[in-house]
């Protein structure tokens, strides 16, 4: 994902490389590298010339070679380093946004009308939508009033049951009936937020936006979502303009960010309609949905990796504490199969690897894919959890046993589905590991105190 525009970025920032002072004149070949990428990633002109505008108004004349405090350290900070910093602030200020991304209501149930074309993930966003709101400790319903797409009642109602969320919908009533009367039946429910599936079309025409003005009028939604297909480009700036002027959106949803869109839409849609990017469809399944955090997304425009997503995610799934305490004793060399097992559900619960590794800053090192050697096979978790599950106690304590008696292996290979050869490769990983883990925390008992612990 956005392999254009990184490239062009890291591009530019060699064409500065030893360059201590930033002019007129020796920052347009850098200009130049990124407003081709930022064209050929389909980013709308005018926001790609007021983009190079800003950022050479600030580049030219900087403060360059400084050194600069971090941390307690001095680093040097060169001509590149300012404009990477540069073009990152500018893009986080084009797609940021204030607040939360969803307004709620108070004394009533909170309104969310979904709108955008068909095939944009409308109706598979309304699910996430609800399910992400039902984690935040809410009771989202879900109203199908997209009559226009045969099976999108249908679909609504499939996730609905998948994700434990009623769906409401009254069947040979018209979309604006369904919606108007929505309200009452989440309120006898019992559900405090309802997500209204609007109708699609293939293209923008008067007979929807006026459905959907109605619509608008009869509910009164504290928010109207678009939701916008980020592979169509320059189009889906389009379609959020004309969604916009006639319905007022409050925020935009970019689906199919997993895929190979190329970064226009993401970059332009605020720029150009005044709405923001609050929130993103990163894959098919209702899980597959994240808040869109322009900082993020500005580090992996340029190539940087999504450091901050990265310690989001490891925030979610690590207990700080138990953390700090599992680490100590890991790295003087108590270190267990079942300790093991619990790094493999670790990195299991934090998403495919292939996800995590695109988040990583080393993704970027890689613009043509990770290197064959780099082994992201998820299904190697599923195998390495099924191997030490079928261990006993006494194996996963003493895993020489199993070299010492290969009966043992050849049992634990049947009971999870894998050979003798895998179970020994898992050993062997796991010795080395625990090897290192022991030999690293030597170093660090030699060194002092572990970096992060008390
Ligand atoms: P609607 O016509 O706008 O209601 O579109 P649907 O919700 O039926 O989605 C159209 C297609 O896009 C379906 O095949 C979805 O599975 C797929 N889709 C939706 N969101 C995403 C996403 O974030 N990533 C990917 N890869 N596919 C998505």
């Amino acid at each position: 994902m956005f392999d254009t525009l990184a490239r062009g970025f890291r591009q530019a920032r060699n064409r500065l490389a030893g360059l201590t002072e930033l002019s007129e004149s020796n920052i347009e070949p850098a200009l130049r590298e990124v407003r081709l990428s930022l064209l050929e990633a389909d980013v709308e002109i005018g926001v790609v010339k007021a983009f190079l505008s800003r950022v050479k108004q600030k580049a030219v004349g900087r403060t360059l070679e400084a050194k600069v405090k971090h941390e307690g350290e001095t680093l040097q900070v060169s001509a590149s380093d300012h404009f990477v910093k540069i073009c990152h602030d500018e893009l986080e200020a084009m797609m940021s946004h204030e607040g939360e991304p969803i307004v709620w209501a108070s004394g009533r149930p909170t309104g969310l009308m979904m709108v955008g074309l068909q095939g944009s993930g409308k109706t598979t966003t309304c699910a996430k939508l609800a399910r992400h709101i039902s984690k935040l400790g809410k009771k989202p319903m879900l109203v199908a009033a997209d009559m226009q797409r045969p099976a999108a009642v249908e679909q609504l109602k499939v996730l609905g049951n998948q994700i434990k969320i009623p769906v409401f919908n009254i069947s040979g009533k018209s979309p604006v009936e369904i919606c108007a009367a929505a309200e009452a039946e989440a309120k006898k429910l019992g559900r405090d937020v309802i997500i209204y599936d609007t109708a699609g079309r293939l293209a923008i025409d008067e007979k929807l936006m006026q459905e959907l003005a109605e619509i608008k009028s009869r509910v009164a939604p504290e928010n109207i979502f678009l939701v916008v297909d980020a592979m169509i480009g320059q189009d889906s700036v389009k379609t959020a303009r004309s969604f916009h002027e006639r319905l007022g959106i409050s925020g935009v949803v970019l689906t199919k960010l997993d895929g190979d869109a190329r970064g226009g839409a993401a970059i332009s849609i605020k720029e150009v309609t005044g709405a923001p990017v609050l929130f993103s469809g990163v894959g098919e399944t209702t899980d597959k949905f994240e808040e869109f955090r322009a900082d993020g997304m500005a580090s992996r425009i340029l190539g940087m990796g999504d450091v901050v997503g990265l310690m989001q995610d490891f925030e979610q799934v690590v207990d700080q504490k138990k953390a700090e305490k599992d680490a100590e004793r890991l790295l003087q060399g108590d270190f267990s199969l079942d300790d093991f097992l619990e790094q493999v559900r670790m990195i299991q619960k934090m998403g495919s690897l292939k996800d995590l590794v695109d988040k990583l800053p080393l993704g970027g090192m890689f613009p043509g894919g990770l290197p064959k050697d780099v082994n992201l096979d998820d299904r190697e978790l599923v195998r390495i959890e099924a191997i030490i599950q079928s261990m006993t106690r006494f194996e996963k304590r003493d895993p020489y046993a199993l070299i010492r008696e290969p009966r043992r292996a050849e049992r634990i290979a049947k009971g999870s589905g894998t050979n003798a050869e895998a179970v020994a490769e898992l050993v062997q990983k796991f010795l080395f590991m625990k090897q290192m883990m022991s030999g690293l925390g030597q170093n660090m008992g030699m060194m002092g105190k572990i970096p992060g612990m008390k």
